[in-house]
């Protein structure tokens, strides 16, 4: 161990640290307090063995200091002292001290006492371990508890959660909160004709340009099951949203990834819904979630390859009246 011997009278001092070190342990030394907080501090020492009766500060003063500034931290403290009343191990304890022993003490018993507090120390550093293991494997059942293994992205029982959130965020606030329902186009056939672990990477590949259009850290993309996906998008406008819709298709449209069996060309597609609103009382996750489904349907019966927004009535290949052709 490495102790920190706190004593002033030199002979004795140099006695306790030739035992210390013939047992192997590593002795810093100090003469008065406010030195020995200060190794204290700087060498973190495993066990401190200390005076009572010290030139500046006493012993019990310096405890207490040290009982302060560790916090959770426990580094065991043992008092030597010549005093030898029961009231005077009473305040040694009372300071924070962990035994206390009388001077003159026999080697023997000095290093009995040292080992009782190692056995403690190594026990109570396993409890933190453990506790620590436990703390991260908590972490990453949450983790897992609340995202989709395949894509990583939200699963579909933390979006609902985040969907209730936001509806309620944009109630006070009154600002526009658009959801976002799509889903890969003709994807059974992508799987017949590709094969599963296929049909994976697709999805793992469109999981990620969706994460990678969530540009502001309150989007959330996510799994809603099979091959459909969600997006919420707070304080969206109606003409943000297509905006966003957009650009998606762009981006997987440059990506080109290959779909052999698809009836609509030769790349993967997707087609989606778009709701946008102001929430009111009557605005629920679930009548969100069917007008995104009935928009989705829209885009799938006009053609497929293309987000269908219900509240402009209008899909992203068309232009509305007034508005530019992107
Ligand atoms: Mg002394």
């Amino acid at each position: 161990m490495r102790v920190l011997l706190v004593e002033d009278q030199a002979a004795l001092r140099g006695a306790v640290t030739q035992v210390l070190e013939h047992h192997g342990h590593q002795v810093f030394q100090a003469e008065h307090a406010t030195q020995a907080l200060d190794i204290f501090h700087a060498e973190h020492p495993d066990l401190l063995l200390l005076d009572v009766v010290l030139p500046d500060q006493d012993g019990y003063w310096l405890a207490r200091q040290i009982r302060e500034a560790e916090g959770a931290q426990w580094t065991p403290i043992i008092f030597l002292s010549s005093m030898d009343h029961d009231v005077d191990l009473w305040q040694g304890i009372e300071a924070g001290g962990d035994d206390y022993l009388i001077k003159p003490v026999s080697e023997m018993v000095l290093r009995s006492k040292l080992l009782a507090m190692q056995r403690l120390l190594d026990m109570r550093r396993q409890l933190i371990s453990v506790a620590e293991e436990l703390r991260r494997a908590n972490e990453h059942l949450r983790h897992q508890s609340a995202h989709d293994d395949l894509t990583g992205l939200a699963n579909r029982r933390s979006f609902n959660a985040e969907l209730h959130a936001q509806i309620a965020a944009a109630r006070r606030s009154g600002e526009p909160l658009t959801l976002i329902l799509c889903d890969v186009d003709h994807f059974k056939r992508y799987n017949d004709s590709q094969g599963h672990l296929e049909g994976d990477r697709c999805l793992q590949h469109i999981a990620s340009l969706l994460k990678s259009v969530c540009r502001r850290p309150c989007d959330q993309a996510a799994r809603y099951g099979g091959e459909e996906f969600g997006l919420i998008l707070p304080n969206t406008p109606k003409s943000g949203a297509m905006t966003f819709a957009r650009a998606l298709q762009q981006m997987l449209n440059q990506q080109a990834l290959p779909h052999p069996d698809s009836p609509l060309g030769s790349l993967v597609t997707i087609s989606g819904g778009i709701t946008t609103c102001v929430p009111d009382a009557e605005t629920t996750a679930q009548s969100l979630l069917m007008r995104a489904d009935e928009a989705l349907y829209r885009a799938k019966s006009n053609g497929r390859n293309r987000f269908f927004s219900l509240e402009m009535q209008l899909d992203s290949l068309q232009s509305a009246p007034g508005m530019a052709t992107i």
